[in-house]
């Protein structure tokens, strides 16, 4: 080992599910939406000005703060906006959880929270889930430097109750609790109407998925106004020109157009039960989800074989290897015609 290699930082990194560049395939693997984004946004997409290209971006990306915080009736000092909501997670762990004692996450959860918690040296303790992937709240009461929980989980979309999430914050008033609810437009409910309640609650969304706009990254945050201070105050110390125009433009476009967003929320529910039963006429088996994608176990397929025979087909879905996971997929809800072919491919590999 060369001397210079002793000063580098070894972390293990965080692996994305796969981006095929190939376009004949149906995706199903990242939880993105398969509807293309508002009309609107696509008009502004066409007649986007050499202007928002050449100039540097607004660093705090006012129009955007003020879009959502009109849409949740926040005022403008209660809103951070970030590059998708891994860099707003991202720059809340370096904000927040700087503590000698443990973070708290789910085990299961999203496999990016230990990846940053390594990154940004903070100890973490997993909590794990009841049997039906269910957390279970009493264990959120012990000593923490902070905790995180996506709600829906990812990947089991298993949706917790805001009465639960009260719980927890009542007991964790001296650590700040943050909800990552990227999924939560799906059939969920909130806790952004907690923030005026509970000054140490940060609640985290995305335009990634409910928004169709993952190809923009446009993340944001929402609690009170200190927090969203001290999140500020970490972004300009390292950080500025977060966002780009383009992504500004646009996500003010999908903020606004509110009609056509449920229009495709409903759209994506209805396919996720109607997918959910005939699966389930398979022997199928999942936990309830609330989110946009399912997570399926079958008793006479091993998930990582299913995977790779649907990869096969050019249907690609999400394995996770590890152990309470791995005999399930994460599968995404597409459209009808996709969820055809995918439905089309499981009734075939039944009768094999
Ligand atoms: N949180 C959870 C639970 C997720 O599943 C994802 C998507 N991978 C994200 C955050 C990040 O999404 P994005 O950076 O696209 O906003």
């Amino acid at each position: 080992m060369r001397t210079w290699e002793k000063n580098i930082r070894k972390v293990t990194p965080y692996v994305p599910g796969e981006q095929p560049r190939r376009d004949n395939i149906i995706k199903l693997n990242t939880n993105e939406n398969p509807y293309p984004p508002s009309p609107e946004v696509r008009q502004a997409a066409k007649s986007m000005s050499t202007r928002a290209m050449r100039l540097y971006p607004d660093p705090a990306a006012s129009d955007l703060v003020e879009a959502l915080a009109y849409r949740y009736h926040l005022s403008n000092d209660q809103v951070f906006v970030g590059v998708g909501s891994d860099d707003v997670l991202a720059m809340a762990f370096l904000t927040f959880f700087n503590s000698d004692r443990p973070l708290l996450f789910p085990d299961v959860t999203y496999s990016f929270y230990p990846v940053w918690a390594e990154l940004f040296r903070i100890p973490f303790e997993t909590v794990p889930l009841n049997e039906k992937f269910r957390l279970v709240k009493e264990d959120y009461a012990r000593e923490n430097g902070g905790i995180i929980f996506p709600n829906p989980n990812a990947p089991t979309g298993v949706y917790e109750p805001l009465q639960d999430i009260r719980w927890i914050l009542q007991h964790n008033r001296d650590s700040v609790v943050i909800v990552d609810e990227a999924y939560i437009d799906f059939g969920g409910k909130s806790a952004v109407k907690l923030i005026d309640e509970f000054e140490n609650l940060l609640v985290v969304q995305t335009f990634s998925k409910s928004r169709s706009l993952a190809g923009m990254r446009i993340g944001y945050a929402m609690g009170n106004a200190r927090l969203i201070r001290y999140l500020n105050d970490v972004k300009y110390s390292f950080n500025s020109y977060t966002m780009s125009r383009a992504a500004i433009i646009l996500g003010v476009e999908a903020v606004n157009d509110e009609a056509y967003f449920r229009e495709s929320l409903d759209k994506i529910i209805t396919t996720r039960e109607r997918v959910k039963e005939e699966m389930r006429e398979l022997g199928f088996d999942f936990p309830d989800s609330k989110a946009n994608f399912l997570f399926a176990t079958h008793p006479d397929y091993p998930a990582r074989e299913l995977q790779a025979a649907l990869k096969e087909e050019g249907i690609y879905v999400r394995y996770f290897d590890a152990p309470r996971t791995d005999n399930y997929l994460r599968i995404t809800i597409g459209t009808d015609e996709e969820m055809n072919v995918f439905l089309g491919f499981l009734r075939k590999y039944r009768k094999k």
